[in-house]
């Protein structure tokens, strides 16, 4: 028998149909809304590749060197063309045909959704959304194409090369197609029917318009909606503005994505009734199982549907009920998701939000409002004030540190003010346009550092706002550190933060950025020597990096030369020298102003050559805004002339233009031992989107496919060459940007602070799911 009826299929079926349609098969057995469908067995599969006679060529074309990326390329397209060229059993085309008529309401034909269920996916403890190939609105025509299309999908790129390097054989591994009737979603999305990381007794649901494929996808920012299983009640309701959504073309039946029509893109897609029935099914699922519960739904014509059901695996052992105090989202940059005043019944200060900006530290804090004009009036913030500012400088941090929160009016999630708050765990809303000039000196605020409002007043008694914790008190423990093949480490731009940062377990600094160290002696590096004389001005850079080599040792930390720009040095003493530049950021600053400043850039290579005589040989040298290999060639010069061996020492280059990303081959043939991705940079240049500029900012998408692109062929590049490939721009704490880079297989992941222990989970997640989907 080739199909079986999800009807007839259970939990014990996991062996001949997939962990998927065993899911489906037990829902239905549940008695929930299930749409109808069958399953092409596992055993179809292989008794296919049998009969056929080419599994031993299949199987043979596989011996390769996962290595070589023409060899792994050849290798998918002998698999591709052997299975797709073969017929299949007039018996398999006729069952597979038989059973799809009858899928079809009323005899009508049936759109269906053909998808690989493989044997060892959606097992406990090994959860991986969306990641086989699945093809929806398949109509008769090309059916048994796409079936035969899933079953090729084993042997793609990266599911060959994993099974390669982890040695499991090719023949080992099965995979089932499950066929079901469309669901024609008018919305859809996913339900935690528990809180996924603390296992609280909430349901977390999010909607959006049309298939859910964009939100699993993550194309589009999906409406929230978090309900206490306890009273029922609807807690949060959280309105995204979805600009586009999936749907089936009505001519060609195709999967579009379309934009959303105007009136629709901010308004609620769920009713309160809508999700009281959600939340039903949501607690018959859970309790059919007897664990929480990762689903997805849609709904067509009034009625909700179960479109798959999956563990959810990342609740922590130790869970907290404060633990969602601090939030997990800070990383999304906050501006698409928009709070609707009217149905928010969000935590974060009773009164009107006063102004949103880019929640860029999590956290929700109340506290009285300190103006800050001028650095001398830094001395006035007092512990619990929220520092209201233009912009903050490495002056401020003294101030920061004594804050409970910070708002400033410029900045993107990548300005100082960002990058350092978060080092500090100190709440921040950054880019918030008129905060200095609105609020008022001593005016109690409440700032939510995740979704970057700006409320009056303070929640009242019975409100049920945390104090801020920072992010690692409030998380459950986790005891042990997921083992991850692909190395996660962190930034560090503040020798403050140091234990901090070793205290997340992280595998080393990805970027220790010396730009503090340097602008907080509050003169220029020139003024500095100068003044003081080089050594003194080598003493600091030397006792900056120390701090932290200490901290990690022998963990490495990669520390990278200056990279300020004219306009932040112009700030300092002797900052009147400083060029006015219309533009900084395609301005004096990396390594240009470096070679062009032989003296000063002489000293910060001294510091690094005294701390290998000191025995630091955990510290590893990394060159910013490198555009090309003369660029390389000049530095690798003052290398030898302050006495680093370019040869002995571990040292590379910040991938940050598309000129370095273009010309990644040349780079790596001066020698470089890693290229970073420096995706702050990458994508304003890519993109030209001024990374400071908050007008912008919600142009500025580090996973726009342009930049990826870049970063996927510098990854393919440096694999082939040697050359190690890493993060340390802010996007390497985003989940997706984590996803995509393990599956193109970067060597190492570098996160801010408080994203190191989610980005550990994320990267084992998808490494488990790259060799689980490789050994189905
Ligand atoms: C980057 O550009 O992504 C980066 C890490 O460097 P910086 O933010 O210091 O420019
Ligand atoms: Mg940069």
């Amino acid at each position: 028998m080739a199909v079986l009826w999800l009807d007839d299929v259970s939990a014990d079926d996991v062996e001949t149909v997939g962990g998927k349609a065993a899911s489906l098969g037990e829902l239905t057995d549940a008695g929930l809304p299930v749409p109808p469908g069958f399953v092409v067995t596992a055993d179809t599969y292989r008794t296919f590749i049998e009969e056929a006679g080419i599994d031993e060529e299949l199987f043979a074309a596989m011996d390769i060197d996962p290595e070589d990326s023409s060899e792994l390329k050849a290798a998918e397209e002998t698999a591709h063309d052997l299975i797709l060229g073969t017929e299949l059993p007039d018996s398999v085309r006729a069952e597979v045909l038989e059973a799809y008529r009858s899928v079809g309401a009323d005899g009508e034909e049936a759109f269906v959704a053909v998808r690989s269920s493989a044997t060892a996916e959606d097992l406990p403890d090994a959860s991986f959304a969306g990641q086989q190939e699945t093809f929806l609105n398949v109509t008769e025509e090309r059916l048994l194409e796409r079936v035969k299309e899933c079953w090729a999908s084993l042997f793609s790129q990266r599911a060959i090369y994993y099974r390669q390097r982890q040695g499991f054989p090719h023949d080992e591994v099965d995979i089932a197609v499950v066929v079901q009737r469309m669901v024609d979603a008018e919305k859809s999305g996913v339900m935690f029917t528990s809180h996924p990381s603390t296992g609280e007794a909430r349901i977390i649901i999010e909607a959006a318009w049309g298939l859910g494929e964009a939100v699993v996808s993550g194309s589009v920012s999906p409406d929230n909606y978090v309900v206490d299983r306890d009273t029922a009640a609807v807690e949060e309701v959280t309105v995204a503005d979805k600009k586009v959504m999936m749907e089936k073309d009505a001519e060609t039946g195709e999967t579009v994505e379309r934009e959303v029509p105007a009136e629709d893109r901010e308004r609620r897609v769920l009713s309160d009734e809508e999700i009281e029935r959600l939340v039903e099914l949501g607690e018959r699922v859970e309790d059919h199982y007897g664990t929480p519960q990762d689903v997805e739904w849609a709904v067509y014509d009034g009625d909700i549907y179960m479109l798959q059901s999956r563990p959810i695996t990342t609740i922590s052992d130790a869970t907290d009920d404060t633990a969602d105090a601090a939030g997990g989202e800070a990383a999304n940059g906050g501006t698409d998701t928009a709070t609707a005043g009217d149905e928010s019944a969000d935590a974060g200060g009773d009164g009107d939000v006063l102004m949103q900006g880019l929640g860029s530290s999590p956290g929700i804090v109340s506290g009285n409002a300190k103006v800050v004009t001028k650095l001398d009036h830094l001395d006035q913030v007092v512990e619990g004030d929220i520092i209201v500012t233009e912009m903050t400088m490495p002056d401020m941090v003294p101030a920061m540190k004594r804050a409970v929160g910070i708002v400033t009016d410029e900045g993107g999630m990548t300005s100082h003010a960002a990058i350092v708050s978060r080092e500090l765990g100190v709440p921040a809303v950054v880019g918030a346009g008129s905060a200095t000039r609105e609020l008022s000196d001593g005016q109690t605020i409440t700032i939510d550092g995740d979704k970057g409002t700006i409320r009056e007043g303070q929640p009242d008694e019975s409100g049920d706002v945390e104090e801020y914790e920072p992010v690692e008190a409030v998380r459950p423990e986790t005891p042990v550190k997921p083992m991850t093949a692909t190395e996660v480490k962190v930034n560090v731009s503040i020798p403050e933060a140091a234990e901090r940062a070793a205290a997340t377990g992280a595998d080393g600094v990805g970027l220790l950025r010396i730009e503090h160290m340097v602008l907080s002696l509050g003169e220029t590096p020139e003024r500095y020597i100068a003044e003081h004389g080089a050594d003194a001005y080598v003493e600091e850079i030397v006792d900056g990096i120390r701090t932290v080599a200490d901290e990690f040792y022998p963990r490495p930390v990669r520390a990278r030369t200056l990279d300020a720009p004219t306009d932040e040095f112009s700030e300092l003493e002797g900052g009147e020298n400083e060029p006015t530049e219309h533009n900084p950021m395609l301005g004096w600053r990396g390594i240009r102003r470096s070679l062009d400043k032989p003296d000063v850039f002489q000293q910060e290579l001294r510091a690094f050559a005294r701390l290998y005589e000191m025995g630091y040989d955990n510290v590893e040298l990394m060159f910013p805004l490198v555009n090309d290999a003369e660029d390389l060639q000049r530095a690798k010069e003052r290398m030898h002339e302050a006495g680093i061996d370019p040869e002995e020492r571990r040292w590379g280059v910040m991938v940050e233009t598309p000129a370095s990303a273009l010309g990644i081959a040349d780079l790596a043939d001066c020698g470089i031992d890693f290229a970073s991705f420096g995706t702050n940079d990458l994508t304003q240049y890519t993109l030209a989107v001024d990374r400071n500029n908050e007008n912008v900012a919600d142009r500025f998408d580090e996973l726009h496919p342009a930049v990826l692109s870049l970063i996927a062929d510098v990854i393919d590049t440096c694999r082939e060459l040697g050359v190690d490939t890493s993060i340390c721009g802010q996007a390497g704490s985003k989940p997706e940007m984590v996803d995509f880079l393990v599956e193109e297989g970067v060597t190492s992941i570098s996160a801010n602070i408080d994203a190191v222990r989610d980005v550990q989970h994320e990267v084992k997640r998808t490494e488990q799911k790259l060799v689980l989907d490789s050994v189905r």
